[in-house]
């Protein structure tokens, strides 16, 4: 089953067609396969942080407000998923207040 699209008409829709497929014509390239989330390999990863890192290069991320705790994760791509895991804690829930 073929997906449902807008027909491109206008000449402003086509000019903008053109724009975006960069003047490609033809079927797009297949999906790239790739894993979306990869889990970190590191067992060290996540240690709740209560004392010095437990190994060289981990990056101290704090928790939040509502009461996660700290943890030592990997520089880099760990580090910022945990950040952002804190920061989205930190979202009030419409007539809840913080979580
Ligand atoms: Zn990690």
């Amino acid at each position: 089953m073929s997906r449902p699209s807008l027909g491109e008409g206008s000449p402003g829709q086509q000019a903008a067609h053109r724009a975006f497929t960069q003047g490609l014509v033809g079927p797009g390239r297949p999906d790239a396969h790739t894993t979306v989330i990869a889990p970190c390999a590191n067992p060290l990863c996540a240690t709740p942080a209560i004392g010095a890192a437990p190994a060289e290069g981990m990056v101290r991320v704090t928790g939040s407000r509502d009461g996660a705790r700290t943890h030592w994760y990997c520089d880099g791509r760990c580090a910022a998923i945990g950040h952002a895991r804190a920061e989205l804690r930190a979202i009030p829930v419409r007539g809840k207040g913080p979580r």
